[in-house]
């Protein structure tokens, strides 16, 4: 006659996915979004609306500058920019 142990084996593990939806998104990090420069895992990424990612302040800011430009082409009334031009925005 067996005897079972008791049904512990379906004991709750926790999955931690944090890395894995990160690794979803993460396409759009492998190339700097104005230069197509490769980016190198470990260097320096610059995010900018975070979905673009920029490999030097430089290039981040010409497109800051880009889009800025198109901003105030497009929606000068729905888009505040302080006069100092200091956008207060939260990337
Ligand atoms: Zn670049």
């Amino acid at each position: 006659m067996m005897k079972l142990p008791s049904p512990s084996s379906a004991s709750p593990r926790n999955h931690r996915r944090s890395s894995a939806d990160f690794g979803e998104t993460a396409h759009f990090l492998k190339a700097c979004g104005l230069c197509k420069r490769r980016l190198i895992p470990g260097r320096d990424i610059y995010m900018y609306r975070g979905d673009t990612a920029f490999c030097s302040l430089e290039c981040r800011q010409q497109q800051m500058n880009l889009d800025e430009s198109k901003d105030k082409c497009s929606s000068i009334a729905g888009h505040q920019v302080s006069a100092k031009g200091e956008t207060m925005v939260a990337l």
